[in-house]
């Protein structure tokens, strides 16, 4: 079920979780801002997930109401992660469902980081 990005975080999602080390990732990369780890379901020979440490359920939520060291953090944490496993020469797709039409999942803020092949047509229509 996609969730509603306008309700406040909660912090029983799975990312919490695997922030909180009370369930395994596959970590590829961690700092003060940000955890990346490979997605459970990986829909391309590279599917890494890239989370901010804070709290915050949605893309909109981020942008609207973290700090500049928080965004800052994020966005040189998910363009290392890319830089770390290969992905720049090549190319690779980044993209962070948000609420219902977006089709997100977990309530913790997520980019995906998608590589190695061709990714073809950026939607399915
Ligand atoms: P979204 O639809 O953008 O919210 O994507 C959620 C993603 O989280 C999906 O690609 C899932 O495969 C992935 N996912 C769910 N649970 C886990 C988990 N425990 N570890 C890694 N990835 C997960």
């Amino acid at each position: 079920m996609p969730i509603d990005a306008t309700l406040p975080y909660d912090d029983t999602n799975i990312f919490a979780r695997i922030l909180r080390r009370e369930i395994p990732a596959k970590t590829v990369y961690e700092d003060d801002y940000a955890l990346a780890f490979h997605d459970i379901t990986p829909r391309a020979p590279v599917h890494i997930l890239v989370i901010p440490r804070g709290p915050y359920a949605s893309w909109d939520d981020f942008s609207a109401n973290a700090s500049e060291a928080e965004i800052a953090g994020f966005v040189r944490a998910v363009g290392k992660v890319a830089r770390d496993n290969g992905l720049v020469a090549p190319g690779y797709r980044l993209l962070a469902n948000t609420g219902g039409d977006g089709g997100q999942e977990v309530a913790h803020l997520h980019v995906h980081l998608f590589g190695g092949r061709r990714l073809g047509p950026m939607l399915v229509e």
